[in-house]
């Protein structure tokens, strides 16, 4: 079965699926994106991804490319047609294509839109997540407003990369003061050693999760304690656990920070409760 993407009106096969040169996210990474996961055969917090969809496109004032009922509908076409029961489905939006400028286009250019979906092994994921991941820390280098999540990623990329060639699976930025921001693709959180969740507020330096907040949702549903605010590295090396949360990774364990062990070394009890429990906190709406 070929793969199909869906670029700009069209179902197109995936391996053939391209958009002009001068879209402007090719040129300027001016357009925005979402990723959700989707678990068996179910769309995981679509809505909350819709209206983070729509913050980002209002934020940079791009239309939407159509209605949003009609993003939706691909979206699920889109997974429908890849078959994909437990994977990711990705809508990028830019502000269209029009002749290389940097003032933005006359207003007749249409935005343009692209959805793809592939499936992810969820055996693998969970072996992954029973083994916990290495991160890396790395300068805060990213432009401040990252809060909208738009497709220029090449500070994520660098950082990300990094990581990988020191045997991490992800970055964790360090701001000015040394604390964590975030990671180059997830929310960072800590447990201390007393059993407080920590993690860094959303007004500043991080993007606002859809993973974050179903996790905040599911701690207080649990009724641990949790506070939110910026920790150090110093702290994290010191703390009982250390995980990540993110549509792609869900919540995963971290065992090492920059080479040190934290904790006993091994994915630690509170993250791997809250991954297990993860989807029972978050809205599910079928394929
Ligand atoms: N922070 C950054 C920089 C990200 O790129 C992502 C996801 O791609 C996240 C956090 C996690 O966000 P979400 O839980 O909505 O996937």
């Amino acid at each position: 079965m070929s793969r199909i993407a869906y670029v700009n009106g069209q179902y197109v096969r995936h391996a053939e699926a391209a958009v002009h040169i001068e879209d402007r996210g090719y040129q300027f990474a001016d357009g925005v994106y979402e990723v959700c996961e989707v678990w068996q055969n179910k769309i995981v917090d679509m809505p909350r991804h819709l209206d983070r969809l729509d913050r980002s496109l209002n934020e940079l004032r791009i239309d939407w490319p159509m209605t949003r009922s009609a993003v939706e509908f691909v979206l699920r076409e889109v997974i429908r047609r890849n078959r994909v029961r437990d994977g990711l489905v990705y809508v990028q939006v830019t502000r269209g294509v029009s002749r290389r400028d940097h003032f933005f286009p006359p207003e007749d250019v249409a935005p343009s839109i692209v959805v793809t979906a592939r499936s992810t092994s969820p055996k693998a994921a969970e072996a992954q997540a029973g083994k916990g991941i290495a991160v890396v820390s790395y300068p805060e280098n990213r432009w401040p407003r990252v809060d909208i999540k738009t497709i220029a990623l090449l500070p994520n990329v660098l950082a990300k990369q990094n990581a990988k060639e020191q045997g991490g699976k992800e970055a964790w930025y360090l701001d000015g003061d040394g604390n964590v921001t975030e990671g180059g693709s997830t929310n960072a959180w800590i447990v201390t050693k007393d059993g407080v969740l920590v993690t860094r507020p959303a007004e500043s330096g991080i993007l606002r999760g859809i993973t974050r907040a179903a996790v905040l949702d599911l701690v207080q549903k649990e009724g641990l304690t949790f506070e939110e605010r910026p920790f150090s590295l110093e702290e994290a090396f010191d703390a009982k656990e250390a995980f990540v949360t993110a549509a792609s990774t869900l919540v995963m364990p971290v065992t090492r920070v920059d080479g040190k062990t934290i904790g006993n070394g091994h994915p630690g009890s509170v993250a791997t409760r809250l991954r297990e429990l993860f989807h029972t906190a978050t809205d599910l709406r079928a394929v």
